[in-house]
C-alpha cells in the first residue's frame, strides 16, 4: 500500500508533516517515513478483488480498514498465522 497508516489506530491514515515525518491525526503519534513506508506490520488480512479473483494482497489490519482499501476489497478474510514447528 502506498499510503502510511497508524499502527495503533486501525484504519487511520497518517498525514505527512514537516520533512519526512508522518503524523496520526487521531493519536498524535509521529514516525519517520522510513518507519512506516513500506508498512512493517505483518499482513494478516487478505484483500480480494471484486469478482473474487483470489487474494490480491495481504495487508495489516490497519491498512485493511483504511477507506482507500474499500475499492480493493470485496470480502475480507482473516488469514490465520502460519503454524510453526513440528
Ligand atoms: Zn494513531
Ligand atoms: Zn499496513
Amino acid at each position: 500500500m502506498p499510503w502510511a497508516v497508524c499502527p495503533h489506530c486501525v484504519g487511520e491514515g497518517l498525514r505527512s508533516s514537516v520533512g519526512r515525518r508522518w503524523r496520526c491525526p487521531r493519536c498524535g503519534g509521529e514516525w519517520d517515513e522510513a518507519e512506516r513506508v513500506p508498512c512493517p506490520e505483518p499482513g494478516t488480512v487478505a484483500l480480494t478483488n471484486e469478482g473474487g479473483g483470489g487474494i490480491v494482497r495481504l495487508v495489516c489490519a490497519s491498512h485493511a480498514a483504511h477507506p482507500s482499501a474499500a475499492r480493493l476489497r470485496r470480502a475480507l478474510q482473516i488469514v490465520p498465522p502460519e503454524t510453526e514447528g513440528d
